[in-house]
């Protein structure tokens, strides 16, 4: 098979490069595990895009960008997404997705409110996918591994939900294959989310910038035997958070209202709710809401849970959200590698220490433009395929022969992740951690797999682990706390020593992972 323009991920970033390359005239294959749009953490999304709301307001929301992110971002690629910015947005109203103006954001609401606002998003973006004869899309399609040739990326490789091998031959590829939320024990992202992009990109050479950043959300339900999901902001002003003594914690810790503390001191509010959350169960209170609340966004998203929600408080923890981190593109949205382009959650740069809310919609539709149209330049240019032989990528797909219970090892792997590179890290727990991930990778190398079904499990297993070595080895060595990374033993932020971009090399041969702390680009 083959195509100017292979896409992995079919998110919003994904769907929007597929778009852009097909706009610029080439023939794209749009790839996903599973359905397009909505298996992605896009569908999970609150539809709200930030961006200065005006060409005279670009450097303010840089600025501000830059503070949230305590002088981590690259600012070329963080004026990139704001002078990009309005252009985008006019491209998705231009497919028909209906997006409406607030202060200092867009928004998309669904027109019943108890959709959840990303899933209106991509069924929109789907549909202009679906509608346009240049764009292939391949479900259930699990991409293991890249394909090179002298020094190029030039395809994929994987197989289908039935096991089958698939082989996709392109000019260019992109990666659009989101974060790794699932790979902690608390989490609000789709469970299939396990960074595998990381990995993919990394078995191809490419170094991972700043992954010891992790951004967890403080408040998602956390009832036995429910799904966790995000209880979606903003919150009434009626909620109340009570701890295990059954004190109101707002008030105790002078956090003003709910909206306030996550807005202003997110980090610091998650934290606080995590060591509470030792000693008991931590609740937030919305009996007092009236009934015409309930039939509103968001609280309408509740819908399934609302009898629950309305008799008794409901059980919330801090869990994993967003990665901050991940590879570096160019201002075509081009890797280090040629031929392989990234965007979306994937992509290093604009979120520094920690994300401002709304940041990363964004992302996906200026780094998803960038990269669709960078790849379709590429293909056109460059039409013919190296004439050397092709062959997969550095890294290996499972193939030992050891029976291991895959189950029990991701439920070990989530645990360890969120253990020891969760919302409070230190030297001691880190280490840790790490000899636990370098464990289940070993017997991850030597596990067998018997259906396709197990295969996908181990595949997601190892990108996984994978990730979490990739977090630890970075957050070892920085000695501070900086915005979304908090450490026990280090809980100053450090500009004179570490205002540094972590940069995390693994060497598939040894199987070694080396860091560097690069001083931040200036400009
Ligand atoms: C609950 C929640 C609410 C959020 N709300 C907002 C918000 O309002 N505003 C905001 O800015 N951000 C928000 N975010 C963050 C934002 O939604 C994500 O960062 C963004 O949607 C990521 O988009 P993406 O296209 O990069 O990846 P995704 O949407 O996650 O899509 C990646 C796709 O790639 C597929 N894939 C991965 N690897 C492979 C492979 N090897 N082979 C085949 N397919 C593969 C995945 O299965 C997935 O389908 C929210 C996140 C969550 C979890």
């Amino acid at each position: 098979m083959w195509a100017d323009v292979i896409v992995i991920g079919a998110g919003l970033a994904g769907m929007t490069a597929a778009l852009a390359a097909k706009q610029n005239g080439a023939e794209v294959i749009l790839v996903d595990r599973g359905p397009i749009g909505t298996g992605t953490n896009s569908a999970l999304s609150n539809g709200v895009f930030s961006g200065p709301v005006s060409p005279e307001r670009a450097e303010e929301y840089v600025e501000l960008v830059v503070r949230i992110g305590r002088g981590l971002n690259r600012p070329g690629y963080v004026r990139q997404i704001a002078r990009d910015a309005p252009a985008a947005v006019e491209f998705l109203c231009s497919l028909g997705v209906e997006i409406a103006k607030t202060p200092g954001q867009w928004a998309v609401r669904s027109p019943k409110p108890e959709t959840i606002p990303g899933v209106t998003l991509v069924q929109g973006v789907v549909r202009q996918v679906l509608a346009r004869n240049r764009i292939r899309v391949e479900r259930g399609v699990y991409v293991s591994t890249l394909l090179q040739a002298s020094g190029r990326i030039v395809g994929v490789c994987g197989h289908d939900l039935c096991g089958e091998a698939r082989e996709i031959r392109g000019g260019s590829t992109i990666l659009a294959c989101g974060g790794a939320g699932a790979i902690y024990a608390k989490h609000d992202n789709q469970a299939s989310i396990m960074g595998q992009g990381y990995y993919l990109a990394a078995c191809a050479g490419l170094d991972l910038w700043d992954m010891e950043f992790v951004q967890c959300y403080p408040i998602v339900l956390d009832e036995p035997d429910m799904p966790m999901m995000m209880i979606y902001p903003p919150y009434p002003q009626e909620a109340t958070l009570i701890g295990p003594a059954g004190e109101d914690l707002l008030q105790k810790h002078d956090l003003g209202n709910i909206n306030q503390a996550i807005i202003r001191k997110r980090d610091v509010f998650s934290a606080m709710l995590m060591t509470k959350g030792k000693a008991g169960p931590i609740c937030m209170d919305l009996r007092a809401v009236p009934d015409e609340k309930w039939e509103v966004h968001p609280l309408s998203l509740l819908k399934r849970f609302r009898a629950e929600c309305r008799q008794r408080p409901i059980r919330i923890s801090p869990a994993v959200h967003f990665f901050m981190g991940g590879v570096r593109t160019d201002e075509e949205g081009q890797t280090d590698l040629s031929g392989l382009f990234a965007c979306g959650e994937m992509v290093w740069g604009l979120h520094g220490a920690n994300r401002m809310g709304g940041n990363a919609l964004m992302e996906c539709l200026v780094s998803g433009r960038l990269a669709g149209l960078g790849a379709a330049r590429l293909a056109s240019a460059h039409p013919d395929l190296p004439a050397a032989p092709i062959s997969p990528v550095a890294g290996e797909g499972p193939a030992g022969s050891e029976r291991v219970d895959l189950r029990d090892l991701r439920r070990r792997l989530q645990d360890a992740a969120w253990e020891h590179a969760g919302v409070v890290r230190s030297r001691e727990g880190m280490v840790a951690g790490l000899r636990k991930a370098e464990n289940m990778w070993r017997a991850l190398r030597a596990a067998r797999f018997d259906t396709p079904k197990e295969r996908v499990l181990q595949e997601d297993l190892l990108g996984g682990t994978f990730t979490l070595r990739a977090v630890l080895t970075a957050g070892l060595g920085r000695l501070e706390s900086r915005g979304g990374f908090l450490r026990e033993d280090y809980p100053a932020q450090d500009d004179a020593q570490w205002l540094r971009n972590s940069r995390v090399s693994w060497d598939p041969a040894s199987d070694r992972f080396r860091v560097e702390y690069v001083p931040v680009e200036v400009g």
